[in-house]
């Protein structure tokens, strides 16, 4: 039996159901579940197999990424689409990415895996949905056990290729039969769908303009008969929303509704253009909503009307979104993203007026909370998200004695919002550092760099 003890936490943020901010807080962890929360002086365990101090650290529930897409670590600020919208983004990238090989896979999984321990996120979903020259979503889960971080890996596809009216050049589209089976396998072989999972399968068709009716279909039969979870693109954009009333009749989550891909096992990356009956549908249904508002300032694809949602009862969590459009996986200060432009559209809206009908605007603790325990919800997980006993042990710590949170001590919480986001000096999953004094503990960063950056420069050049 592997105990933990946590002491003397500055500052103990659990997200716990009264949000407790614990000072000189601590826990004491059993095979990496916590058993207790509160201030140092009230645990009556004092001694234990690993004993990590605090002091002078501001502790918090590990943060969850509801989407990515690692492989694209390997395409950032390319320059020719440093100036794209999605759709000519999109068409200028496949090219590049149909080069990808199993191992590109495998360093670019563990780029953003870094990337984001380092940055204080415990639970990853990843939506891989290209497999070119041979590459599985194994390559990935392989490549991701390595580090140990949590990961939600969606069994991305694409099937509808341009010759059929889609987005995607025919050569990176797979045939739909494949792709069913193929998710069927990897549904079997990996989904763990008890608490403490390090390893969950998600089904997600890429979005309405790379994949046919019918595979959207079949994919949420399957996905049900396993009880697992869905995801997809939905609403990122204008051309989007043309697109699928042109070629379907329908705006997106009409479309979706029409398909039976709405529901409590259904999560949508974006939703930027979603109007208040849309709204009303996500919470009505229980779908969820992965906001990436790096993304869609990248791609000026609009701003999601995220407290909107959050008002309407919808479940609401952050994602970093894939490195070609954010160019870092930096979760932290995703958090302060979503903060700042949830702020500039109040501004926009007009809230920034002085007068009573002003909207509340976006706070830290809010966008944290979306980030922890929003995250836990749209992912589907009750054992991850805050620190309270019988949850597992994810959580992140900062050292708060820095150039950056300089003046800003009397709020540590908000200071690691408000002012520029760092790296995090310790993350630990189910009780284990993943990061410790600010270094990776499960390998060598100096040559996953190395072998990332020539894995990229050999994707663009060739
Ligand atoms: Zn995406």
């Amino acid at each position: 039996m592997a105990t933990l003890l946590v002491k003397h936490a500055t500052l103990l943020v659990t997200m716990d159901s009264q949000r407790r901010e614990i000072a000189d807080g601590g826990f004491f962890v059993k095979d990496g579940i916590i058993q207790q929360v509160d201030p140092f002086s009230s645990l009556p365990e004092k001694k234990a197999d690993e004993v990590l101090d605090l002091s002078d650290h501001i502790v918090l529930p590990g943060l969850i990424n509801t989407h990515h897409h690692f492989y694209q670590t390997l395409t950032r600020a390319v320059p020719a689409v440093q100036d794209s919208n999605l759709f000519n983004w999109l068409k200028t990238l496949y090219p590049i990415w149909a080069h990808l090989k199993p191992e590109d896979i495998r360093i670019s999984t563990q780029t953003a895996l870094a990337e984001l321990a380092l940055s204080g996120c415990t639970t990853a979903s990843d939506h891989l949905y290209l497999f070119p020259n041979g590459s599985h979503l194994d390559d990935e889960i392989e490549a991701a056990q390595q580090i140990g971080l949590r990961l939600h890996a969606s069994r991305g596809s694409m099937s509808l290729g341009e010759s059929k009216g889609g987005l995607p050049p025919d050569s990176v589209v797979e045939d739909e039969d494949y792709i069913l089976k193929d998710s069927q396998r990897l549904i079997e072989q990996y989904n763990q769908p008890g608490p403490g999972a390090t390893v969950r399968i998600v089904l997600a068709p890429c979005s309405p303009f790379s994949v046919t009716l019918d595979l959207m279909r079949q994919s949420a039969l399957l996905a049900r008969q396993y009880g697992v979870r869905l995801h997809t693109h939905l609403a990122e954009t204008q051309d989007e929303e043309f697109f699928c009333l042109e070629k379907f009749g329908y705006r997106p989550v009409a479309l979706m509704e029409s398909l039976n891909w709405v529901g409590p096992d259904v999560w949508f990356a974006h939703s930027v253009h979603v109007n208040e009956a849309e709204i009303g549908v996500y919470a009505h249904t229980g779908c969820g909503v992965a906001h990436c508002p790096s993304s869609n300032m990248r791609l000026a694809s609009g701003i999601a009307p995220v407290l909107k949602m959050i008002g309407a009862g919808v479940k609401v969590g952050l994602g970093v979104d894939g490195s070609a459009s954010n160019d870092s996986s930096h979760m932290l200060a995703e958090v302060r993203q979503a903060m700042l432009l949830s702020r500039l559209a109040a501004g926009v809206e007009g809230a920034s007026r002085s007068s009573e009908a002003a909207q509340p605007l976006m706070t830290a603790r809010q966008a944290l909370e979306i980030c922890t325990l929003g995250g836990a919800a749209v992912l589907g997980r009750t054992d991850v998200g805050s620190l309270e006993s019988g949850k597992y042990a994810d959580f992140f710590a900062i050292n708060l004695n820095r150039l950056d949170y300089a003046g800003a001590l009397h709020d540590p919480l908000a200071a690691i919002v408000f002012c520029q986001p760092v790296r995090v000096d310790f993350t630990y999953v189910g009780g284990k550092a993943v990061v410790s004094e600010s270094q990776l503990t499960t390998l060598d960063l100096g040559r996953l760099v190395e072998e990332h950056n020539h894995a990229a420069l050999r994707l663009l050049v060739g």
